[in-house]
């Protein structure tokens, strides 16, 4: 079996939904678990986070998966029904569903049936999903009369660049969304995992996070550690060989990377097969047996290359650390020109998923 595992840590979850939970304060929480939570295994998380107020997913069959296991919360489903057939399923497994469109809207008032809880989604400014600020009352007072919609229509917007504690959009947005749905009954959502970092004063009614609960961070240069948040995942393979390198010898596809010294190269068993980024340069950092050493050359789809001079002793079968614990998943995704959520979204099946406990 290869080597290469990828170690969900369930307490660090907990911990990191109540280190939330201390952030968010009155509001109630989502826990947002689409992409497979975040590459982390959507039963397992959701098995953890079991006590959350809400999951948020991204499909149908998402909220499935959890309803078949037996969660009783609400499930929303955060871009909505994608068809008017969705709506059945969606009453079948008693989902809540973000309206975000006419087009949704539409379906909603030729549908018949059981009330349908109701996130009724604003774009205040990021255009990517929501309905235009000027539209909200309208699309508000047109769901609120339909006996297909339960009450408590929650009123949500998201932000582009929460992200950027100094950039003043998010401010905009949140003055914007205020304006547009200023009178509207219903609960309020606005906050994603980096506004409840950088923007408190936006939590409203209910915090929607993801990142921060595997102890992922979206802000440059500060992993989610720096906030008190522990990393979720451990991604572990071990050294397949270690072999003696003459100065001026050039290593891996392309031969881009040529040995500064003689030295010593260790192989470890991960790759881009794996979903370890293959855009990782030179110099991205791993640690062998602990040390601090960084891998050289191109990744290729089941093996990397190390430069082995800061752990000179390390031997075939010694551990190699691609991420988590002492070195941030942050750090390598900033290396390999992306974010932390990318990377452990992008774990392939031939790795092994393995469940610690604390
Ligand atoms: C993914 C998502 C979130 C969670 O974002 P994080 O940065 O992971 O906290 C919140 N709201 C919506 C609408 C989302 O799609």
């Amino acid at each position: 079996m290869r080597p290469t595992s990828a170690t969900i840590h369930l307490g660090a979850l907990r911990r990191n939904l109540a280190r939330l939970r201390e952030r968010a304060g009155a509001a109630r929480v989502m826990a947002v678990v689409k992409a497979d939570a975040y590459g982390h295994g959507l039963e397992r998380v959701a098995r953890a986070l079991a006590d959350a107020d809400a999951f948020g997913v991204a499909s149908i069959a998402d909220g499935l998966r959890l309803r078949a296991a037996g969660h009783r919360q609400r499930i929303v489903v955060l871009s909505g029904p994608d068809s008017p057939a969705d709506l059945a399923e969606v009453r079948r497994l008693d989902l809540d569903v973000v309206v975000h469109h006419e087009a949704q809207l539409g379906w909603l008032e030729a549908a018949r049936g059981a009330p349908v809880r109701v996130w009724l989604k604003v774009d205040s400014g990021m255009h990517r999903l929501g309905f235009p600020l000027e539209h909200a009352a309208a699309a508000h007072a047109r769901l609120a009369a339909l006996p297909g919609v339960a009450d408590g229509i929650v009123l949500m917007t998201h932000f582009a660049a929460s992200d950027e504690f100094d950039n003043p959009l998010t401010a905009m947005q949140v003055e914007a969304f205020q304006r547009a749905t200023a009178g509207l009954a219903g609960p309020r959502s606005l906050s994603n995992s980096a506004a409840l970092l950088g923007w408190p004063a936006a939590r409203g009614d209910w915090v929607r996070a993801g990142g921060l609960l595997y102890g992922l961070s979206a802000i440059e240069g500060r992993p989610a550690a720096e906030f008190g948040f522990e990393p979720a995942m451990t991604l572990a393979t071990r050294l397949v060989a270690v072999n003696p390198l003459r100065q001026g010898e050039r290593v891996g596809y392309a031969a881009t990377w040529q040995a500064p010294a003689d030295m010593v190269l260790g192989v470890a068993a991960i790759g881009y097969g794996d979903g370890y980024p293959r855009s990782a340069p030179s110099g991205t950092p791993v640690l062998v047996n602990g040390r601090r050493a960084a891998i050289v050359g191109r990744v290729s789809m089941d093996l990397v290359t190390i430069d082995l001079r800061s752990a000179p002793d390390a031997r075939v079968g010694d551990p190699v650390l691609l991420w988590g614990g002492a070195l941030p998943v942050e750090t390598v995704a900033a290396a390999a020109g992306t974010i932390g959520y990318d990377l452990t979204c992008g774990m392939t099946r031939r790795v092994l998923f393995v469940e610690d406990e604390a």
